[in-house]
């Protein structure tokens, strides 16, 4: 039989993840902080839990889906948290976006009570997560990847073992960077088009074609076009992500000066209060700038 799954953390991510794995046979204990969540969850034909401490008590694998290193950190540490009441022997996956760093500390305190663990980031969106589309980035021992991956394929069409602990949390800091680097290309691109008095929607028909083409070009097209902008991949969850990239790559000696400019423009959407806005409002700052 499939194994029994703990599921923590059922936002936007989590919740369609955790209904896929459903749909595949995988018996689900679900525990988040939203109620109408758990509802959810129960009604796709999984079981709520009032706790980490009782969704991991039976788990054999357990996967966290939280907004960034505290929830992480809150949720694996502490009398009731994954590290103290899951069995030894447990796989702990966690697919949230968070520091490579705190990713191999959690992985080394895990391997110290006999407990498996795993980085295995996404992306692909809200959209991916509903398809079962998203992009795997996994760090951790191979084998115990090997054994994660025909579950990690009821979430994702692309999964791959990037290397050790920490790894995967490394190639999504790099996903993050280029993302939003193409967003905010995008963006500029868009105010400039209009502003010519060029046709938009001709215009990104044909972009669409060439070398200029981008899943962030296509997924966010309805984006800019309508200047609507619900999340989505909130912007101050891309924040979070710049602030992990730029730390990481300068601890490595590796310039990041768009990245840097990126990041920037990024904190500034987020100061102006657009934080909760899907991150294809970097078109606002870029339309400010354009005194629009
Ligand atoms: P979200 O804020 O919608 O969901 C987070 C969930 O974690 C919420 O349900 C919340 O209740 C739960 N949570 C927080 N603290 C908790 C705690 N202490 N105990 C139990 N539950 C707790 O965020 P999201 O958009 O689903 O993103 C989750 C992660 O995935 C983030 O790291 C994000 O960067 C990453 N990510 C998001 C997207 C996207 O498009 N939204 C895409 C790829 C990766």
């Amino acid at each position: 039989s499939l194994p029994r799954t703990a599921w923590i953390g059922l936002g936007i991510m989590g919740s369609p993840m955790a209904e896929n794995l459903l749909k595949a046979g995988y018996p689900v204990t679900g525990h988040t902080l939203e109620t109408h969540k758990l509802t959810r969850l129960a009604a796709a034909g999984g079981t709520p839990a009032a706790s980490v401490r009782e969704a991991v008590a039976d788990a054999d694998v357990v996967v966290t889906m939280l907004p960034a290193d505290r929830e992480v950190v809150a949720v694996a540490r502490g009398d009731d948290g994954v590290l103290a009441n899951a069995r030894p022997g447990t796989l702990f996956i966690d697919m949230s976006s968070i520091s490579p760093a705190t990713s191999a500390a959690l992985a080394a305190e895990a391997a110290a009570r006999g407990i498996r663990a795993l980085d295995a980031p996404v992306s692909g969106g809200e959209a991916g997560a509903v398809e079962g589309t998203l992009s795997v980035m996994c760090g951790g021992e191979r084998a115990d990847f090997e054994e994660a991956a025909p579950l990690l394929r009821a979430l994702g069409t692309t999964v791959v073992h990037c290397g050790p602990h920490g790894a995967g949390q490394t190639v999504k800091a790099a996903n993050q960077l280029i993302v939003a680097a193409n967003i905010q290309a995008c963006a500029e691109a868009v105010v400039f088009l209009e502003k010519s008095g060029v046709d938009l929607v001709a215009a990104l028909d044909v972009l669409g074609g060439g070398l200029a083409a981008s899943a962030v070009l296509a997924r966010k097209r309805e984006n800019f076009l309508s200047r609507e902008y619900p999340p989505g991949f909130r912007i101050e969850l891309h924040h979070k992500d710049m602030g992990i990239v730029t730390a990481a790559a300068r601890e490595v000696g590796a310039a990041l000066p768009l990245g840097t400019l990126v990041a920037t423009l990024v904190a500034a959407a987020r100061d102006r209060g657009d934080g909760a806005l899907d991150h294809s409002a970097l078109l606002r700052g870029v339309e400010r700038l354009s005194g629009a």
